[in-house]
Formats: structure tokens, C-alpha cells, sequence
């Protein structure tokens, strides 16, 4: 799943390639991860893509007021925005409008200057959505802070003291935004703290520990364009480059960079979560799963307790929505 780096690379593509355009028009195919399909069709032509924004995990594509003065805008309807959220196979690329769609296009958006903003997805666990001013504020209220800005102290705010793991809560999108299971893991295992602690027994010079490592790791995941490990790619349809730089993530049994000690997978708030046993201590008998290639698998599942009382997500987990034609 895109998380922070992947959403801003492709944003600071689009920024690059649709900023000053007018949407002429919009087509759509399947529509069950649209909040209001007919919004859509009806609000967006003729409105410039003024900016786009990420925040958090989705982007914001910023929309002039409707276009000419003809038209008045009506319930706060100027300085609305486009919602765009990736989930997880969503890919928001500029075509030539003459180019054949790919498989799974589900939103066509004609350009002023003859492209086409597309966005494919073929698992649709994205989302699209209109949103007016006010709207749009109350939806950025569910989110924590921004990872790159937060503060020592409103980090340490956040974590500490809370009876979560650490991981869950680097999770929480209302804790954070943006974080996801790749960039938590790296983030962890950098500052040596195990996913399964919870935050309340983390110090605050742990917690800061923490925040440093967090973001330089987005900031480098940034300038290497995200990470690429199922299908993600950037505006330009390129993939990143950061999954040759993951430390722990998807290294279950592989040396650890720093005290070549495997490295080990357990279930933590519902997902993999890979870790090294020896720089990362783990709570008091929390169980990882036995390495692949050993007779069974005895160790049990533990998942954690706490968390955002989701269903286990784990990266190789069918879609609900199964594959679509
Ligand atoms: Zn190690």
C-alpha cells in the first residue's frame, strides 16, 4: 500500500504535470469506491487543478472556483478539492486522451490541453471524493500529525504513556499520517525498539529516538521516489527505488545489516511485522513466527491486544473485493 513517500512522489509528479489545467470532463467506470459518484461528473468540469497537495496517505487536487462567472457557486462550493486515496493497487497517471485505456480505468478526466487524468485501480480499496470546503475540514480532523513536522514533544505526546504497541500506534492514522507497515518497520529497527512495546513504556529521549529515525527515513524513501514491492508507480508510471534500501521489511530470515542475527516475522497489530530479535528486545514472552523452512509452524500467532480493531491485513491477503473484470 502507498504510504507517505509513494503518495508524495506521485503528487510531486501531478504537481509537475496537471497544476494550471482545466478538467473539460469526466467519465467513470465502476464507482463503489467513489463517496458521490454524480458529484464528480457534476462538479468537476470546468474547474482548474489549482495545486496538489498530499496529506497523509491521499492527495488533495485543489479546484478553482467553477469556472467563468456564469455559474455562481452555491454551499461553500468554491476552494473544493478532489480527494484521492490509493488504497492499495490505485495508480493516478496523465495519458494522451487517444492512448488506450489500461484494464481496471475507472475515472477519466479529461484535460484542457488533451490528456486525460486517469486513475486505475484494480483492486479498488481507494477512494475518490468531492469535497467541498467544509467537508473536506471535517474529514482532515480524523487525521494525527503530519511524521515530517511533528514536534519532539507532540511526538512524544502521542506515543508515550499510551497503553497501545508501538507499532499500532505508528499505524494509526489518527496518531500519525501516513505511516504504513514499511516505513514503521524500518523506522523501529533503526531506533531498536520492538514493534510488540507499547508506548507507555517507551521514554521520551526513546520516543525522540524514534522520530529522528522515522524521518529520515522518509525524507531519504522521498528522494529515492518510494518504494516499489507489489505495484506501485510514480505519475510518470516509473517504480521507486527505496525497496532496495529496506533494512528489515520482507527480510524474514536474512541477516540483520547490524549484528547479522536473523531477521524474524510476528503478527503485530494484525500485520508482518519484521524485526531483528537481538537489536530490537522484545517484551517479556511475546511469540514470533517460526522461520520459513522449518517443520511447522509451532510458534503461535499472537496478535496484539490494541490496535485500530482491524480485520489482519497482511500484504498477501485477497482483496474482498476480489478481482474485477
Ligand atoms: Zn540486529
Amino acid at each position: 500500500m502507498p504510504e507517505l513517500p509513494e503518495v508524495e512522489t506521485v503528487a510531486r509528479g501531478l504537481r509537475h504535470a496537471i497544476v494550471g489545467r482545466r478538467i473539460i470532463s469526466v467519465s467513470l467506470g465502476k464507482t463503489d469506491f467513489i463517496d458521490d459518484p454524480a458529484a464528480l461528473e457534476q462538479h468537476l468540469p470546468g474547474r482548474r487543478i489549482e495545486a496538489v497537495e498530499r496529506y497523509g496517505k491521499f492527495m488533495l487536487l485543489r479546484l478553482s472556483a467553477v469556472n467563468g462567472e456564469t455559474r455562481i457557486a452555491v454551499n461553500g462550493d468554491a476552494s473544493s478539492s478532489l480527494l484521492v486515496h490509493l488504497g492499495m493497487t490505485g495508480q493516478i497517471v496523465p495519458s494522451r486522451a487517444g492512448q488506450p485505456r489500461e484494464k481496471h480505468t475507472h475515472v477519466c478526466m479529461l484535460l484542457d490541453d488533451g490528456r486525460e487524468l486517469r486513475y486505475t485501480d484494480a483492486r479498488r480499496f481507494g477512494r475518490i471524493a468531492y469535497l467541498t470546503k467544509a467537508l473536506l475540514a471535517a474529514e482532515l480532523t480524523k487525521f494525527g500529525a503530519d511524521p515530517l513536522e511533528v514536534s519532539k514533544e507532540q511526538f512524544a505526546d502521542r506515543i508515550c504513556g499510551r497503553r497501545a504497541r508501538i507499532k499500532s500506534l505508528l499505524l494509526d492514522q489518527r496518531v500519525l499520517r501516513g505511516v504504513g507497515n514499511i516505513y514503521a518497520d524500518e523506522s523501529l529497527w533503526k531506533a531498536k525498539i520492538h514493534p510488540a512495546r507499547l508506548g507507555a513504556m517507551l521514554s521520551r529521549k526513546q520516543a525522540n529516538k524514534l522520530r529522528l529515525a522515522l524521518q529520515g527515513i522518509l525524507q531519504k524513501a522521498i528522494v529515492l521516489r518510494g518504494s516499489s514491492i507489489s505495484d506501485f508507480l510514480d505519475a510518470e508510471g516509473q517504480p521507486g527505488e527505496y525497496q532496495r534500501h529496506h533494512r528489515v521489511y520482507g527480510r524474514e530470515g536474512k541477516g540483520c545489516y547490524r549484528c547479522k542475527t536473523p531477521i524474524r516475522r510476528a503478527i503485530v497489530a494484525g500485520r508482518s511485522s519484521y524485526f531483528c530479535p537481538r537489536c530490537q528486545h522484545s517484551p517479556r514472552g511475546f511469540a514470533v513466527l517460526s522461520l520459513p523452512g522449518k517443520k511447522g509452524r509451532k510458534t503461535k500467532r499472537r496478535r496484539a491486544p490494541t490496535g485500530s480493531g482491524r480485520a489482519p491485513h497482511d500484504e498477501k491477503s485477497q482483496g474482498r473485493k476480489g478481482k474485477s473484470p
